[in-house]
């Protein structure tokens, strides 16, 4: 369970879901509910550290659920909505605060986008948690840095590629994994400037590994890098500057963002297709793919995601799923990947499948970039004796 989880409370689909979303980018984990009971058990199992309470539901008082709160003893901060003015929201604040909650402030309806933000913002500063100011300054300070993991070709057992994966090497709290911060950024514009940051570092790393066979490096892209042009445009800029031949790119968008149904989306694939790069579709299978769409699309590769990768030799529903996978992109003429290759048997059981491509721990866990050298004459040196 991770230390931000914010429970919703408001029977207005459009309100909790912009509050689920922009809480979501500042890093909690969000439940919302509209039911009294389930709210109750909500709050009872799941313990909530933020509950944002709209006064106003149908069948229930805003302030009866916060004496029964504080019958309970909850200790989450409080945060009231109302559309009825703000004598309303400063009474409610006030009674919460007669009854010992820890009343954190309040929201007018209707609902401000910079609002939210700013007062999710404080809450968390003052909980000393990441905030994308945080984020902001250590692109400025490069604390991002990539580590590399192989991927290893089932057949030949050859490298053939890399996954480029983010850490954020905070000077105070050590290394923080991409799925603390990249989903804070996705709200917001930065997220792009991370993206060019990525890239112009991923390349500026295959440079420093010339001499060795020449391979793939796969980049990870936003949904929201997806919305314009300007990405593709910064993949073949850098590409020329460095030399590189596009075709050495692989940029991973997972299965959510390319299905999107905005136009935009297919447009940026279609743009990174044309100029020779290589598009994964990632997390595959997690997702909700329109087949249709998905051999329209101009992806050359499957990558199957971790969740059934993991368990594929143990788990008949995994293996089932893995091998309709394997199946299906291979008649879509697509090259397939498995990541979270853990173990011999799961590696021996793809290539048995007929998978193209693993990386996993088994293999090798990500690696600073100043280790795939030597990592790769190990390797190597390991197949040939
Ligand atoms: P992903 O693209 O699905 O990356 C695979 C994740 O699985 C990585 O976690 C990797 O370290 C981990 N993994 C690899 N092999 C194994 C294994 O054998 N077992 C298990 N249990 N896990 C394995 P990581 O590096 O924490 O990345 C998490 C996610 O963050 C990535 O998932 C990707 O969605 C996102 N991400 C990472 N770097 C970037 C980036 O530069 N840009 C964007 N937009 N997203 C990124
Ligand atoms: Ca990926
Ligand atoms: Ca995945």
């Amino acid at each position: 369970m991770t230390s931000n989880r914010l429970l919703v409370i408001d029977d207005e689909p459009a309100n909790s879901a912009t509050i689920g979303r922009i809480a979501r980018g500042c890093g909690y984990d969000v439940i919302i509910t509209t039911d009294v009971d389930d709210c109750r058990s909500r709050i009872m199992s799941w313990k909530p550290t933020v509950i944002v309470l709209d006064l106003a539901m149908p069948e229930m008082d805003g302030i009866q659920l916060m004496e029964w709160l504080a019958k309970h003893e909850c200790q989450a901060q409080i945060l009231i909505v109302s559309g009825k003015g703000p004598e309303m929201l400063q009474q409610a604040e006030a009674s919460g605060r007669t009854l010992g909650l820890n009343m954190t402030g309040s929201l007018p309806k209707p609902l401000r986008l910079e609002t939210l933000r700013a007062v999710f913002s404080e809450i968390y500063d003052a909980a000393g948690l990441l905030s994308i100011l945080d984020i902001s300054k250590a692109l400025t300070n490069q604390e991002i840095l990539l580590m590399y993991q192989p991927q290893v070709e089932l057949r030949s057992g050859a490298v053939v590629g890399f996954e480029a994966l983010a850490r954020w090497n905070h000077p105070q709290r050590g290394s923080i994994p991409p799925d603390t911060f990249i989903p804070m950024m996705e709200v917001d514009e930065i997220v792009n400037d991370f993206t060019t940051q990525i890239v112009k570092m991923a390349l500026a790393d295959m440079c420093l590994w010339e001499g060795a066979d020449a391979f793939n490096v796969a980049i990870n892209v936003s949904a929201v890098n997806c919305g314009s042009m300007v990405m593709p445009d910064i993949v073949q800029a850098q590409c020329a500057s460095k030399d590189i031949a596009c075709q050495r790119i692989t940029i991973e968008v997972t299965e959510t963002a390319a299905m999107a149904e905005a136009c935009h989306v297919s447009a940026c694939l279609e743009r990174l297709h044309r100029l020779g790069i290589q598009l994964s579709i990632d997390d595959f299978g997690t997702g909700y793919s329109s087949l249709v769409k998905l051999h329209q699309l101009p992806f050359s590769e499957v990558k199957i995601d971790k969740s059934f990768v993991l368990d594929c030799v143990s788990n008949p529903q995994s293996s089932v799923l893995v091998q309709a996978m394997i199946d299906l992109a291979h008649k879509m003429k697509k090259r397939v990947v498995a990541e979270g290759v853990e173990n011999r048997e799961t590696m021996q059981q793809l290539r048995e499948w007929g998978c193209d491509i693993a990386q996993g721990y088994f293999i090798s866990r990500p690696m600073l970039p100043r280790d795939v050298l030597p990592w790769l004459q190990q390797y190597d040196s390991g197949r040939s004796a």
